[in-house]
């Protein structure tokens, strides 16, 4: 059924309800106030009739002329009608009319009764008149045998109808006054109840649009009891409505939040094989943005074979799922700790996957790490000892007889027990500094950083002479840093002896230092040892830094080298809350470079900084 405003659903009956009281009252009124004065017209025209019957008796016993007479004058004095009919109806005389004109009036409804001796009454629209009477007659004794006829009295009722007239017509001018009040009362009814029940609706509509910013609030002040109870209702359905949204959205965030954060790669995916949502570390593993792939098939997004599969099957068997897959994405291939898991609703039916990634190539490199340090010092200790050992038991087989052997067999056994003495050496340190830098026990000071330069550039000196290497030192004035000095130097130390080691003969090394300061205004000191030597191929550049790691392994330890150098220059760097990077190409030389946070503004010692 067609919905209707309120106003039109209250107008038609209140105005029916009026109308239809109003014609009800003005029937009544006009019935009653009619059938009243008739009733009291029919008393009032008897009686008169009672009045002049004995005359008329009398009359009709003489002469014609005084009858007539009567009869006229009468009529006329009393405005009233009067005619005398014998018993066979013929009219004897009329006040009005020439009875010789008129018809038989036995048959007249007042008459027969009156002619039968009863009193008969009748009212009717007289032709003869034109106008509506109301005729009463009563049995009259005529003649001087007595015989009967009838006295009939009329008398004209158009006042009455003209008086009744101007009451419906009253009555009818005051229905439709009512009518017209109904009307606005209906009206101003339909408003009263309409326009707390519109506050309610624009209230219910801004609860579905999820204005959560706005809390519903209808004002009941003018209203009736039961719309006040219906507002309340509402405000109180919309406070507790708005409170569960704020705690779903929290909530949302909440896990929004853990999501996106995961290290993990997750992606969830429904029943459909599309994807509902992907965090931020899987984005990034499939190299795709995590906005974009939301709704698109699984298929066009993950394109490996073995975690589709993987999706497939759980999506199948609604069953758990774990295997390590590996991706070929990038360069590096990725290694895969992979779960597909179930998604289910509360009734437990599956309503899609969720894949969990963990990436294991960092663990997998670790532990390498870790495998080939345990085979790298093994080795690395077991070759002078092999060495050491053999060339002892060569002597002791006799050897020692051949003087000029085994002063030889001793020089080797004193520089393989040296080396021995080195690797341990640099163990201990690194060791040390690790521990240190663990307990956070490495002390820093402000210090001018050209004297580090300046001081491992002595202790290398002798080793640089030897193959006429040409040391300069570049170092920008006035350059402080929080540094542990000894610690630093040790690092330089280890830097120039690689680049004395690795560069040809009369070739030239640069040790330069010097400041930079970032956009944001961080400011760092850079010491670079710059060698003019072979360089170092790109695959080993990642590596370079891992303890026992050397490019050229027999090269290396001909140069001496303990292979772990850059390992203790690397730590040192990291005590000083630094980084150590190196740039280099075969055949072209190479920069190591040690990054160090300055002291507040390079050219100014702590102090001076603190007094500015
Ligand atoms: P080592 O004691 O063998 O020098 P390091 O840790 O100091 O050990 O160096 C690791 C490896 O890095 C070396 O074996 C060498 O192959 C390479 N290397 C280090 N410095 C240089 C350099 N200046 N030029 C070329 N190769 C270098």
């Amino acid at each position: 059924m067609r919905n209707i405003r309120l106003f039109w659903q209250i107008f038609p009956a209140c105005v029916g309800i009026t109308l239809f009281s109003m014609a009800l009252a003005a029937w009544l009124a006009t019935t009653t106030g009619r059938d009243f004065y008739l009733g009291h017209l029919k008393e009032e025209i008897r009686e008169r009739a009672l009045l002049i019957e004995p005359t008329v008796t009398t009359l009709s016993r003489g002469e014609d002329q005084p009858f007539q007479d009567f009869v006229r004058q009468t009529g006329r004095r009393a405005a009233t009608r009067i005619t005398v009919i014998d018993a066979g109806g013929v009219v004897l005389a009329d006040s009005n009319e020439d009875r010789s004109l008129m018809d038989n009036h036995g048959k007249r409804p007042e008459v027969a009764p009156a002619l039968a001796g009863e009193t008969g009454f009748s009212l009717r629209h007289s032709n003869t008149l034109g106008e509506s009477m109301l005729y009463a007659a009563i049995p009259v004794k005529l003649g001087n045998d007595n015989h009967r006829g009838a006295l009939r009295l009329a008398i004209a009722v158009t006042p009455v109808e003209t008086m009744l007239g101007t009451l419906q017509r009253k009555m009818l001018a005051i229905a439709v006054g009512v009518a017209v009040l109904a009307g606005l009362l209906s009206l101003y009814s339909a408003r009263r109840i309409s326009r707390p029940l519109e506050e309610m609706k624009r209230g219910a509509e801004q609860l579905t649009k999820g204005r959560i910013d706005q809390l519903v609030k209808i004002k009941s002040e003018h209203m009736s009891v039961e719309m006040a109870g219906l507002a309340g209702s509402i405000n109180q359905m919309a406070e507790q409505i708005n409170r569960r949204i704020r705690i779903i959205i929290q909530q949302r965030n909440e896990l929004e939040a853990v999501f996106s954060s995961m290290a993990d790669s997750v992606v969830a995916i429904d029943a459909d094989k599309k994807i509902i949502r992907m965090n931020q570390a899987a984005a990034s593993l499939f190299a795709l943005p995590s906005e974009v792939v939301k709704g698109k098939a699984v298929q066009g997004v993950i394109r490996n074979a073995y975690l589709l599969e993987m999706v497939d099957f759980t999506l199948t068997h609604n069953i758990q799922q774990e295997q390590k897959i590996t991706l070929f994405n990038g360069v590096d291939p990725i290694m895969l700790q992979t779960h597909a898991v179930p998604l289910r609703d509360e009734d437990n039916k599956s309503m899609g996957v969720l894949l969990v990634m963990n990436d294991l190539t960092k663990l997998n490199r670790l532990e390498n790490i870790r495998q080939d340090f345990v085979a790298n010092v093994s080795h690395e200790l077991k070759t002078p000892i092999t060495a050491i050992k053999g060339y002892v038991e060569t002597l002791l087989d006799g050897a020692l007889e051949d003087q000029d052997n085994a002063r030889r067999f001793l020089g080797i056994v004193v520089r393989q027990a040296n080396r021995l003495d080195a690797i341990v050496d640099d163990l201990l340190t690194l060791s040390r500094i690790e521990d240190r830098e663990n307990k956070e026990e490495i002390p820093l000071a402000s210090a001018e950083v050209g004297a580090v330069l300046e001081s491992a550039l002595q202790t290398c000196a002798v080793h640089a002479d030897e193959k006429d290497i040409v040391v300069q030192v570049e170092c920008d004035d006035e350059l402080y840093a929080p540094i542990n000095q000894p610690l630093l130097e040790q690092a330089v130390i280890n830097l120039l002896n690689n680049a004395i080691a690795y560069s040809p003969h009369g070739s030239l090394i640069t040790l330069r230092c010097q400041g930079s300061r970032t956009m944001r205004g961080e400011e760092f000191v850079h010491f670079s040892v710059i060698d003019n030597g072979p360089g170092i191929a790109k695959e080993h550049l990642p590596r370079l830094f891992e303890r026992f790691y050397r490019c050229d392994k027999a090269r290396g330890r001909d140069q001496g080298g303990t292979g772990l150098g850059l390992a203790i220059v690397k730590h040192i760097a990291q005590a000083h809350n630094g980084t150590v990077e190196v740039e280099s190409s075969p055949g072209k030389g190479s920069t190591f470079t040690i990054i160090l946070p300055a002291a507040k503004g390079f050219g100014q010692r702590e102090e001076d900084a603190d007094l500015s």
